[in-house]
């Protein structure tokens, strides 16, 4: 049994408890109040439920053309350096699971590793759904990889397959993107109403298909608008935010960070920042999902799209809490309680009731955040292969000091057993 007592936060509640955790299953065996013993330090703390991310690249593939970006085993220690304990991998890959031997090939590579992670089955032109139930990610237009439709009437056609699977989409309109591409700036190249219609289409093809959608990295404040009506006209979408939609705009972006600072989409301006913040508070944004992205230092130098994040995750959690007053509570339903029911169809059986809570029978992974000591990010401080952080030289308000994986107890800064 490994014990761990202090402030837990649900996203229904937080209160002094002792969680005990049996390191033979992995799963909690009970909650129960405090006594004074613990295995692991956590003054100072709030532990949540070990936390999730729902879109990440790690670039592992059977092509293995990729992994010296990241693979599973450099993206897991990542994860575990900032806290997240389980996470969804995307399909962009060289050889992309787009069916059930491609995807039971990749899922493979992913056994050994620290972290569970859930594989996202492709959807491009012809594709068709796996024999078995996986989440799919749809790109409606080019960004980084092979695998896009070039036209709405093309991404129907496929789609109309898939009902009443649950699909997510990258909302950039491929013909809009297209007739901006001589525009100076990446901004521009990539403007908020390329987001705002493709988010219309998907929205029309989930409610059409009676899908189980999510809007991947959503950036601006005016598509807000028509995933939040959808929501309440009861169709079945949700909606992920990247943290550095949330912490750059482009009034931020200089000669210096500008390349750095690239990805798709791009960065939006500071009202559209401070939408996604309040949105994320209300719950009208489900997800904080990094849209990690471990392009190597060489590639980000040449303009390549995308930013890695998971090392960060924790830590930029404590600035929602400290900077933004986000509540404990907000943060357990977006970094642990959401991604946990997302998951949740795809785990094995022995993952009892799945990640997302502390309470008896779900997972025994935990994330402890230290509200006290900040993080300074450094290179040097990172798991990433990749080797760098868009965060570098920021300073966090807290920190990691635990992160328990089934069981497992990784410590950072002392204090663990
Ligand atoms: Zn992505």
């Amino acid at each position: 049994m490994l014990r761990v007592e202090g402030r837990i936060a649900n996203e229904d509640a937080e209160f002094e408890g002792a969680i005990e955790i049996d390191t033979e299953t992995g799963l909690i065996a009970s909650v129960g109040p405090p006594d004074g013993r613990s295995d692991l330090a956590t003054d100072g703390c709030v532990i949540f439920a070990g936390f999730g991310d729902l879109h990440v690249h790690a670039r592992e593939d059977v092509s293995g053309r990729e992994i010296y970006k990241e693979d599973f085993a450099s993206a897991s220690a990542a994860a575990i350096h900032g806290g997240v304990t389980h996470f969804a991998d995307m399909p962009n890959n060289p050889v992309a699971p787009i069916d059930d031997a491609s995807y039971a090939a990749k899922e493979r590579l992913t056994q050994g590793a620290a972290v569970h992670i859930t594989l996202y089955g492709g959807i491009g032109p012809g594709t068709r759904p796996l024999a078995r139930a996986v989440p799919y990610k749809a790109f409606m237009g080019p960004s980084v990889g092979e695998l896009f439709f070039s036209s709405a009437e093309q991404l129907e056609e496929t789609i109309a397959r898939y009902r009443g699977c649950n699909v997510s989409f990258h909302c950039e309109d491929p013909l809009i993107l297209d007739s901006s591409r001589g525009a100076a700036t990446h901004e521009e190249r990539r403007p908020a109403r390329a987001e705002i219609s493709a988010t219309r289409f998907a929205l029309e093809l989930i409610e059409r298909y009676e899908l189980q959608g999510k809007l991947c990295h959503f950036s601006t404040g005016e598509g807000l608008k028509d995933v939040i009506a959808a929501k309440a006209g009861g169709v079945r979408v949700t909606c992920e935010v990247t943290p550095h939609h949330l912490f750059f705009d482009d009034t931020m972006l200089t000669d210096e960070n500008r390349l750095w600072l690239q990805m798709n989409p791009p960065l939006r301006g500071r009202e559209d920042r401070l939408a996604m913040i309040e949105a994320l508070r209300a719950g009208e944004i489900d997800y904080l999902a990094t849209d990690h992205a471990p392009h190597s230092l060489k590639e980000k130098g040449k303009g390549t799209s995308g930013v890695p994040h998971l090392d960060t995750y924790g830590a930029f959690t404590t600035w929602l809490m400290k900077e933004q007053r986000f509540t404990t509570e907000q943060i357990a339903r977006v970094c642990a309680a959401n991604p946990g029911r997302f998951v949740r169809p795809y785990l094995p059986q022995s993952y009892g009731k799945g990640f997302g809570r502390v309470e008896e029978g779900y997972v025994g992974s935990l994330t402890v955040l230290d509200l006290k000591k900040p993080y300074v990010v450094t290179r040097e401080s990172l798991k990433t292969k990749s080797g760098w952080s868009p965060f570098e030289g920021v300073s966090f308000p807290g920190s990691v000091r635990h992160t328990v994986v089934r069981g497992e107890v990784y410590s950072q800064g002392g204090g663990g057993r």
